[in-house]
């Protein structure tokens, strides 16, 4: 007999394992196919940043700052374990695109958008704070703000809400790969191989949540489905060794303008991330040489102190973004929630996003999918479900 479950989702990055988390909470049947590991995708490549996204006042994203910022003070509650908050610091030079007046204009909004609590409190440091800073170079430096934002370890992440996940029920098929779908009247027949083996399952509704794989899901589903028009931008990042240790710097690339960020990451530093247009396999995208140019340029110029040092890792993740004319880190971070039809979808499909937003966004996949499920006695909210690092 084919097994029936409530929810299959396809995909065990955070999307796919919030997902499955909101939907086990609902009491319903869950089913999530990963075909590598958990977090095997973006979700283990991203810059860990568990953020409102200062920049994305620049273009005007309001709602996904606040939303963000909700979220942030969320996860430094239930995930204190994998969700530390952090001093940031953005210096400003002459040189520099974005001026004094802007960035404490900038922090003042991200303050309010965060509910002015402690934790969104910001200031400019005194010029004598600025021998403390890492190495930082002086020459030029007009001014340092500090303010605070948080770090995670985005695989660790993942895996912790997959066993909140598991522990209300959910199952898990990995490495088990989808291979393909029919749309039936009332839900999806779903086939997929673990294990060697071909098995196949009925689900209520089938989330899409492969990531940069998204497209590749949608055309093993028939009838094919519509899906938005998007493009894959690669993100790299290189680890260099000997930690920087003060907080996390957000620091301007003189080539192009872009944020960048220079992180302490596992006794070492991380710098990123590039905006490179990707075509192809998204299991093959590699950090490219020019990357690796361009952010050990920024890291040089702004603490010289790491020109000898090597490159000891790199990686890069594929951003989902919608096609358009704008560059592309003006182009929108929001979720886009693609339902097969509005009204009892079988199908839905996650596009871009960010790991701050998962279970926001998780959610929202839940109340758009409601029409397809049944009542079930709801056993835990995810507002209050703690997450731990083992
Ligand atoms: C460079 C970069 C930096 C970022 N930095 C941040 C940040 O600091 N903070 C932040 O909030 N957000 C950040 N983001 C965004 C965030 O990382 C992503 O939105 C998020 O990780 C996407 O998760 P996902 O679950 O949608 O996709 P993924 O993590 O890619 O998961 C998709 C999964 O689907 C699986 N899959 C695909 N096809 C199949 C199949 N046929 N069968 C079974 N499984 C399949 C894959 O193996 C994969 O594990 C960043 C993104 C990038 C690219």
């Amino acid at each position: 007999m084919t097994d029936r479950y409530d929810v299959v989702i396809v995909g065990g990055g955070i999307h796919g394992v919030g997902v499955a988390q909101a939907a086990a909470a609902r009491g319903h049947s869950t089913l999530l196919i990963e075909q590598d590991e958990l977090a095997g995708g973006t979700s283990s490549r991203s810059s860990k940043l568990i953020h409102g996204g200062l920049r994305y006042l620049e273009s005007g994203r309001i709602g996904l700052v606040r939303e963000s910022l909700r979220e942030r003070a969320l996860l430094l509650r239930l995930a204190p374990e994998l969700v530390r908050l952090r001093s940031f610091y953005f210096p400003i030079y002459r040189a520099t695109r974005r001026r004094p007046w802007q960035v404490r204009t900038g922090l003042s909004l991200y303050a309010l958008l965060g509910g002015l609590s402690d934790d969104t409190r910001f200031g400019r440091l005194k010029r004598d704070a600025w021998a403390a800073l890492d190495g930082l170079r002086t020459d030029g430096l007009q001014a340092v703000f500090r303010y605070r934002d948080a770090q995670t370890d985005d695989a660790a992440l993942t895996r912790a809400v997959m066993r909140s996940a598991e522990a209300l029920g959910a199952s898990r098929a990995m490495p088990a790969t989808f291979a393909a779908a029919k749309l039936t009247r009332d839900g999806c027949e779903v086939e997929y191989k673990h294990d060697g083996t071909e098995h196949a399952c009925h689900a209520r509704v089938m989330i899409n949540a492969a990531g940069p794989w998204v497209r590749a899901v949608l055309d093993r589903i028939e009838p094919v489905p519509t899906g938005r028009a998007v493009v894959l931008v690669q993100g790299s990042h290189i680890v260099v060794r000997g930690a920087i240790e003060r907080g996390i710097y957000y620091v301007e690339a003189a080539r192009d303008g872009r944020g960048v960020f220079v992180m302490p990451w596992r006794g070492d530093t991380l710098v990123g991330t590039t905006e490179t247009p990707f075509k192809g396999d998204p299991g093959e995208v590699r950090v490219l040489p020019g990357e690796e140019a361009y952010l050990a340029e920024v890291l040089h110029r702004h603490f010289p102190r790491y020109a000898g040092e090597p490159i000891i890792d790199s990686f890069a993740g594929l951003r989902v973004l919608p096609v358009g004319r704008d560059p592309t880190f003006r182009r929108s971070r929001e979720t886009v929630l693609h339902p097969d039809r509005v009204d009892r979808p079988r199908l839905l499909t996650v596009y871009g996003g960010k790991l701050t937003t998962y279970r926001s966004t998780a959610e929202k996949v839940m109340r758009l999918v409601a029409s397809s499920l049944p009542d079930r006695d709801p056993v835990a909210d995810t507002r209050t479900l703690g997450l731990t690092a083992s």
